[in-house]
């Protein structure tokens, strides 16, 4: 047995009982023990963490720790700076797309809207979010801590907010998605491109007074569904401005 010292900052604490919040504890550890090991027997999600400093030097999540260590652990998406560290994983990805657990259609949904394209069905298991996630480089959304810490996972966003409208604000300030936004170019239902239709081509399938006070049309490939600036979309619209996102 080594014995190491933690002091997790900012929102990593959430994860942490009371008594070991904001302050350095030490902890045994088991010989040969990884710093991501550690972190995630601690009860953090490794996918939460941006930075490891051990005595003050920036490693890796495979550094073995050794007796005395003093560990500190940065959450994602800090406001300070920290790409001039070394950073545990090699690269942020480079275009954001998602695949969120079974328990967050809304959220699903409302990234859709936004143009992020986002996994999602009501069906699907902890396994598979994880096999997406590692497999196609989408960020894997999720309540569930022990989703996270599962293999192959590299990058994830554990959701603190528990309604859609708040987790999309929180994910979109996190992860800085409004100037990749693409509003209205995604089907809410299929996540499959929208596409520009004339009036004609979908004009049986419109109430009169919609064919009369509407100029622009959208049909998804996939489900055929036509959408068009209603009241559904004004809200959305709303919900993007809130974000400071032009819907157009
Ligand atoms: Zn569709």
């Amino acid at each position: 047995m080594v014995s190491a010292t933690f002091r997790f900052y900012e929102e990593l604490n959430d994860f942490l009982p009371r008594a070991r919040r904001k302050v350095e504890f030490a902890v045994p550890c088991a010989r040969a023990a990884t710093t991501k090991h550690m972190i995630e027997a601690l009860g953090v999600p490794h996918t939460e963490v941006e930075l490891v400093l051990v005595n003050g030097e920036s490693s890796g999540f495979d550094r073995l720790l050794c007796d005395g260590d003093r560990v500190a652990v940065y959450p994602k998406f800090e406001a300070f700076d920290v790409r001039p560290l070394l950073r545990v994983r090699a690269e942020p990805l480079r275009t954001m797309r998602f695949v969120a657990d079974a328990h967050l259609g809304g959220l699903a949904r409302l990234l859709r809207m936004a143009g992020f394209d986002t996994l999602y069905d009501n069906h699907i298991d902890d396994p598979t979010v994880a096999a997406l996630s590692a497999g196609e480089g989408r960020v894997a959304l999720t309540r569930d801590r022990d989703l996270l810490k599962r293999r192959g996972i590299t990058h994830g966003c554990y959701v603190r907010a528990l309604k859609p409208a708040q987790q999309f604000a929180e994910i979109f300030q996190r992860l800085d998605l409004a100037a990749s936004a693409r509003p209205f170019t995604l089907c809410l239902a299929c996540n499959a491109p929208l596409r520009r239709v004339a009036r004609e081509t979908v004009a049986e399938r419109l109430p009169p007074s919609v064919q009369a006070s509407h100029e622009e049309f959208l049909r998804c490939d996939v489900c055929q569904g036509v959408f068009w600036r209603g009241s559904h979309w004004r809200r959305m619209a709303a919900l993007l401005a809130s974000q400071g996102i032009s819907a157009g």
